[in-house]
């Protein structure tokens, strides 16, 4: 099968899932675990290129724009930063694969300052699914940044989740609505 979509993971980590993570989305985190991983293996199985996109900050970054918002998370080095559930060790199975990168970002959309969009481009890639935690944060503004990109986008909705409902529920609607995603 030819390469032309990409699933692009955002935040699946135990810090965002877990019950006793630094910044979690709680139940419905852990609750979209088996589809989060469903979906993992068919794209490569597929033979599909799978990012997978992970915050990362550092202790007592006081110039991060975070440090003002959120209790320290997704810290280099911790626990908290691994994939969560059975998703680490999938991850740690085929990491090696060319179809396979991992890359760390600081920033809520994957795009920024990260080298996704070469990694992209390099295969010739123009649909993006994205999965992942939190709908109206990271994943939202992953998002705009494909929109503005010109990037066709999939949003799998058992698949992304929020600590916020509300917020969740917007995000969806605004995928559809503004960002011409296919909500699926
Ligand atoms: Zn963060």
């Amino acid at each position: 099968m030819k390469m032309d979509k990409a699933l692009i993971h955002i935040d699946y980590t135990n810090d965002f899932v877990a019950e006793d993570g630094a910044l979690t989305s709680g139940e419905p985190g852990q609750a979209i675990h088996d589809e989060v991983l469903a979906l993992t293996k068919q794209f490569h199985e597929e033979g599909q290129f799978i990012a997978f996109t992970i915050d990362k900050h550092v202790e007592d970054d006081s110039y991060h724009p975070e440090s003002r918002l959120f209790p320290p998370h997704n810290l280099a080095g911790t626990k908290g930063r691994e994939l969560y559930g059975e998703l680490e060790d999938y991850f740690q199975s085929i990491k090696d694969s060319e179809n396979v990168f991992y890359t760390d970002k600081t920033r809520y959309s994957a795009f920024n300052g990260t080298e996704l969009e070469l990694k992209l481009r390099e295969r010739g890639i123009s649909e993006v699914h994205l999965i992942g935690v939190v709908t109206d944060i990271c994943v939202l503004h992953t998002a705009i940044d494909a929109y503005n990109r010109g990037y066709k986008i999939v949003v799998h909705e058992r698949a992304v989740a929020s600590f916020n409902q509300a917020g969740h529920e917007w995000a969806l609607s605004h995928f559809k609505d503004t960002l011409g995603a296919e909500v699926i």
